[in-house]
């Protein structure tokens, strides 16, 4: 291996913000070259995103600049497309020019997961995702824009196709988001808009299995059932999306048909594909064989941790047994990562990993929530209490800490904000009309697309 070897880690998410900022404060500027190779300039804290959405976290705090946090790191802005760890190289496009080779000494895949999809007929077209901060914002600013067009019209169809609002996937984070935009939403019908009631709305989420919330025990998920059912939503436990129309109606396996503007899809997440064009180890559902110490099967100077890693869990009995992809297993792995690369460049035995799943907490609007902590269960205000304590003193940095805790104290005393900044959907438009205008004397009239999307209330 070179004198200073190049340690390459490919994604800057939980494992690899995590194990940079770990390898930065361990590993002198002599002793190892460490790049961080992500196509965003952050790392996004995904628990907040529901937060983000409902609007009681502003989104950049919600994400964590990597040339601020790894100044002793070389970022590069791109996405890995190709690897060979034979050849200790990997392809990288950056987000403008050509597509470059990076050569490394020592390998961490930390590229994550990706949006589980299936081929529902309408769906690419029509569904969106809920994993990045950019989804976080959208959603919001479509859902406020929904409440606009449907108090601004008479036509009682149109309305209840922009007051429905459909999620498929009930796992943390689709439930999540159904529940955290929903409290949005209802809010601010109820105290802006005098045309419409909590009762025009409808929230429909659909789950193909029996019960939401595995992660959580039945009795639990039941509960949240009944919690989410008595605000007057719709959980479709044992049902499925079977298609949507180009017109917005939504079929369920189940017979039932109705219209609506929003399909959000959260139903599973898988490996990110990029490993396919790697010559690393896969297993069965794609994701990447890791030994307890975290090192990639057979390939001692490469390491894998986080969503797309198979990393044997030593707290279960089962052989075969895994852990789940989770911020909670992403973030000690990445430890437990960054130090055993130190150990492995000193010459010294990698330590297995090993944590005992502690549980799950889960918000469900303000004041709202659902958890399960080393089997104690909590309901309603504690819950949703444990979830902002947990939370805030997990997400990376004193800085975006005080930020986040600065927008729940200006929220509770100010009330959350409400406002649809329905521009952001399509910046341009206004003036991509004004400078048509001067050309061709007229307006070009909005497509489907913008009647759909755009909004400006200003709700507060
Ligand atoms: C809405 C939501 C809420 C969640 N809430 C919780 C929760 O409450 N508790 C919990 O334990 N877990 C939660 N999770 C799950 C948790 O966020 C993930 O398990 C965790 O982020 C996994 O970490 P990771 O590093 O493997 O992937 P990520 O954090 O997703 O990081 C992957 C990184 O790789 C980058 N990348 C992608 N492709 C490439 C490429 N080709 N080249 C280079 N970089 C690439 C991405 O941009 C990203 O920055 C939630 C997830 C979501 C979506």
């Amino acid at each position: 291996m070179a004198q200073r070897p190049v340690v390459l880690v490919v994604g800057g998410g939980y494992v690899g913000l995590y194990t940079a900022l770990r390898l930065q404060k361990k590993l002198s500027r002599g002793r190892a070259e460490i790049v961080v190779v992500d196509p965003q300039p952050h790392m996004t804290y995904q628990p907040f995103l529901p937060e983000a959405a409902a609007g009681s976290v502003e989104p950049r705090h919600v994400v964590v600049p990597l040339r601020r946090t790894l100044p002793r790191c070389r970022v590069v802005t791109g996405a890995v497309t190709a690897l060979s760890h034979a050849e200790r190289r990997a392809r990288v496009a950056p987000i403008v020019g050509q597509p470059f080779d990076l050569s490394y000494d020592v390998l961490v895949m930390a590229a994550g997961s990706v949006a589980r999809t299936l081929p529902i007929p309408g769906l690419a077209e029509h569904g969106i995702g809920f994993k990045n901060v950019g989804e976080a914002i959208y959603l919001r600013n479509h859902v406020l824009a929904r409440l606009d067009a449907a108090s601004s019209t008479d036509d009682p169809a149109v309305r209840r196709r922009a007051l429905t609002f459909t999620f498929v996937g009930g796992g943390y984070a689709g439930v999540e988001a159904f529940a955290e935009l929903e409290d949005m939403a209802r809010y601010a019908v109820t105290h802006y808009y005098p045309r419409l009631s909590p009762a025009d709305m409808r929230w429909v989420l659909v789950e193909a299995m029996g019960r939401i919330l595995p992660e959580v025990d039945l009795d639990m998920a039941a509960w949240t059932v009944k919690q989410l059912t008595a605000r007057g939503m719709d959980v479709r436990l044992n049902t499925r999306l079977e298609s949507i129309s180009d017109a917005g109606l939504v079929r369920l396996s189940d017979g039932e048909e109705f219209a609506s503007d929003t399909l959000v899809w959260t139903a599973g997440t898988k490996p990110n594909p990029v490993l396919a064009e790697t010559d690393l180890p896969l297993d069965e559902r794609g994701r990447i064989v890791c030994e307890p110490t975290l090192q990639v099967r057979g390939l001692p100077d490469a390491w894998s941790a986080g969503d797309l890693a198979a990393v044997p869990d030593l707290t279960k009995d089962e052989p075969g047994a895994t852990t789940a992809p989770n911020a909670q297993h992403a973030v000690r792995q990445a430890r437990r990562l960054a130090d055993n690369i130190v150990l492995s460049l000193n010459g010294e035995e990698p330590v297995p990993y090993r944590h005992q799943y502690a549980g799950s907490v889960a918000s469900l609007g303000l004041h709202k929530g659902v958890a399960q902590v080393y089997g104690v269960k909590l309901k309603g205000w504690p819950a949703w209490f444990m979830h902002r304590t947990y939370h805030v003193s997990r997400v990376p940095t004193f800085n975006r800490k005080a930020r986040v805790v600065a927008d729940w104290t200006l929220a509770a005393v100010f009330r959350r904000e409400v406002i649809s900044l329905g521009q952001l959907q399509d910046p341009r438009r206004e003036f991509v009309a004004a400078a048509n205008t001067g050309r061709a004397g007229q307006l070009p009239p909005p497509s489907p697309a913008d009647r759909a999307q755009s909004g400006t209330a200003q709700a507060s």
